[in-house]
C-alpha cells in the first residue's frame, strides 16, 4: 500500500516509542549477533555519540566558512589519522560519508590527476588484485576507469609479481587493500610499494576496515606487515571511522601523501548563477553529524580505549581461531594478520551454505562468501562474550546438516550455492538485479530473498534440479577450465 505523509502531524513520545519497537525487531547487533555491519563499544558510547550528532544533525560542512568548528574537528580528525598512519608532514585528506566514497573519490582523483599529466592515456585502468572491494569496481564503473584485477596467491594475499605483470602504459595507478575484508590477510604492501615507485605510480592503500586497528595490533606486538605510509610508494589510504574508529556511521578518511594528489580531488563549478560553487568530495550538502561524532569518539576513546578494544578483539578471534582449528568440518582461511576471521569447509566435508542456514536459525547474522564457500567474521570487543557460544552453535549445526542431508537442499543454501558456481557471472548478475528490483518494488516493506527461487533463471534451475544443477555446473567449469589450461591446436 502507499503511505503518505499523515495529514496531521503525530505525536513525537509516540512515533519514539513506535521507533522503539522497529529497532527491537532488527538483528541483535548490541548481543554481539551480527559480524561486519555494527562496531559497537557499548551503550554508554552509543549514548554519547547520539548527542554528539545531534548537535550537528542539521549542520551543513559545505560551506566551511558558515560552519567553522566543524572545518576545524575534520581538521583534527584527519590529522589524527595521518599520525596514526604515520604520514609526512604534508598529508593532507578529507572526511567521507563511508569507505565507498572514499575510494570513489581516490579513482575520480588519480583519473583526473592522470588526464591533466598523461592526456595520451584514453583508456586508464587500475591494477587490484581480485580481493578488492567492490567499491573498487563501482568507481570503475561510474568514472570509465578499466580494473585490471589480477590473481592472489595461495596464501590469499595479493601476488605482487601479477601486479607488476599487469602494468601497461594505461595503467593509472596501483591499489590493494590492509587488510582484504573477505579473509583479513594484509596484502604485501611493501613489496608492491617498490614496484610502483620504480614504475612511477601512485598506490592507494585500502585500508577502509584495517586502518583503526591494524596499529593497535601492532602496538600490542602483533607481527602486522607494513601497510601505511612508512612504506614510501603509498600515496593514499582510506580508512572508516564507522569501524574500528567506533564513531557511528558515516564517517570514513580519504588521506593524500601531499596535495600533489589532492588537489585533483576537489570540484569547483564556476558559471552556476547560484553563484561559485566549490565541493571536496561526492556529496553537496555535508552532513555535520558524522564530523562531530567522529571528532567526539577519537578524543573520547583515546589511545587508550583503542587499546582496550583492540585487545578484546583479538583475544576473542585467537579463541575463536583456536575453536574452529578443533572442529573437523572446518578451515580458517587465511593468516592472523587482523581481527577477521573466515572459516570455510575442510576437504569438502561439509556444505557451508546448509551449516550458515542452521546458524542464523540459531540468531546470527551470517556473512556468506564464495569462492571458496566461507563464512566471514569481522570480530570486534563486543563479540568476546559470544564465542563459545557461536562455536557450540556452529557444531550443533554442523551435526544438523550431517544428520539431514536435505538441508543442503531447502533453505537458502541451494540458491548461494548456485550463485556461487555458476561461471556464467552475467546470468548471476542478471538474477540479483531481478531480486534488487522486488525488494525496491513499490510500496514493498519486507525486504525478503525468497524472490529468485520463484522467478529468473538461478532461482528456476534451483528449484528445478537442486543440487544436481549445481555438480552439473562443477562439471561444466571443470572442462572448461580444461580447455582453457590445455595449449592451443592450430
Ligand atoms: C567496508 C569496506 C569498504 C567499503 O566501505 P563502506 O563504508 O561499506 O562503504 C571498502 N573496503 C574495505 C576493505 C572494507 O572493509
Amino acid at each position: 500500500m502507499r503511505a503518505s505523509i499523515p495529514e496531521q502531524g503525530r505525536d513525537r513520545q509516540r512515533l519514539l516509542e513506535e521507533m522503539d519497537s522497529f529497532v527491537a525487531a532488527d538483528a541483535d547487533w548490541r548481543g554481539g549477533r551480527v559480524f561486519s555491519l555494527v562496531y559497537h563499544l557499548g551503550e554508554e558510547h552509543e549514548h554519547f555519540l547520539a548527542r554528539a550528532h545531534a548537535l550537528y544533525a542539521s549542520a551543513n560542512a559545505l560551506n566551511p566558512m558558515a560552519f567553522k568548528s566543524l572545518r576545524r574537528m575534520e581538521v583534527e580528525v584527519v590529522s589524527m589519522a595521518a599520525s596514526l598512519f604515520h604520514g609526512p608532514d604534508e598529508t593532507v585528506g578529507a572526511l567521507t560519508s563511508g569507505g565507498t566514497e572514499s575510494l570513489l573519490v581516490a579513482v575520480q582523483t588519480y583519473r583526473d590527476k592522470a588526464r591533466v599529466e598523461r592526456p595520451r592515456v584514453r583508456r586508464p585502468e587500475i591494477i587490484v588484485p581480485r580481493t578488492i572491494h567492490p567499491a573498487f569496481d563501482k568507481a570503475a564503473h561510474y568514472f570509465g576507469v578499466k580494473l585490471k584485477k589480477v590473481e592472489i596467491r595461495a596464501d590469499l594475499r595479493a601476488d605482487p609479481q601479477a601486479v607488476a605483470r599487469a602494468i601497461s602504459g594505461r595503467t593509472i595507478a596501483i591499489a590493494a587493500s590492509a587488510p582484504q575484508y573477505p579473509h583479513g590477510v594484509v596484502d604485501p604492501i611493501a613489496e608492491i610499494g617498490v614496484i610502483a615507485e620504480r614504475e612511477g605510480l601512485p598506490l592507494h592503500v585500502d585500508a577502509c576496515i584495517g586502518g583503526f586497528i591494524l596499529p593497535w595490533l601492532e602496538r600490542l606486538g602483533r607481527p602486522i606487515p607494513p601497510w601505511d605510509f612508512r612504506v614510501n610508494g603509498v600515496t593514499s589510504i582510506s580508512a572508516d571511522l564507522h569501524k574500528y574508529g567506533y564513531t557511528g556511521k558515516g564517517a570514513s578518511v580519504l588521506l593524500w601523501r601531499s596535495m600533489a594528489f589532492m588537489r585533483h580531488q576537489f570540484f569547483v563549478a564556476s558559471d552556476w548563477p547560484g553563484g561559485i560553487y566549490v565541493s571536496p568530495s561526492m556529496p553537496g550538502t555535508r552532513p555535520g553529524g558524522p564530523i562531530a561524532a567522529s571528532w567526539a569518539a577519537l578524543n573520547a576513546i583515546g589511545a587508550d580505549g583503542y587499546l582496550a578494544a583492540a585487545r578484546a578483539s583479538i583475544e576473542a578471534v585467537d579463541r575463536l581461531r583456536a575453536g574452529l582449528a578443533t572442529i573437523p568440518e572446518v578451515q580458517v582461511l587465511g593468516a592472523p594478520d587482523s581481527t577477521i576471521v573466515a572459516w570455510g569447509a575442510r576437504d569438502a566435508k561439509i556444505d557451508v551454505y546448509a551449516v550458515a542456514d542452521r546458524l542464523e536459525a540459531r540468531g546470527w547474522s551470517v556473512d556468506r562468501q564464495q569462492r571458496p564457500p566461507s563464512v566471514h567474521l569481522t570480530v570486534t570487543a563486543n563479540h568476546a562474550p559470544v564465542v563459545e557460544r557461536y562455536l557450540a552453535d556452529l557444531r550443533a549445526a554442523i551435526a544438523e546438516v550431517q544428520q539431514d542431508p536435505t538441508l543442503e537442499k531447502s533453505g537458502s543454501a541451494p540458491m548461494y550455492g548456485m550463485m556461487a558456481k555458476i561461471p556464467l557471472r552475467g546470468m548471476v548478475s542478471a538474477s540479483v538485479r531481478q531480486v534488487m528490483e522486488s525488494m525496491y518494488a513499490p510500496g514493498k516493506t519486507d525486504p525478503s530473498i525468497e524472490a529468485p527461487r520463484s522467478g529468473g533463471f538461478v532461482g528456476r534451475l534451483v528449484d528445478r534440479y537442486g543440487q544436481q544443477a549445481a555438480d552439473l555446473y562443477d562439471r561444466a567449469q571443470e572442462r572448461w577450465k580444461r580447455a582453457r589450461s590445455s595449449p592451443k591446436q592450430r
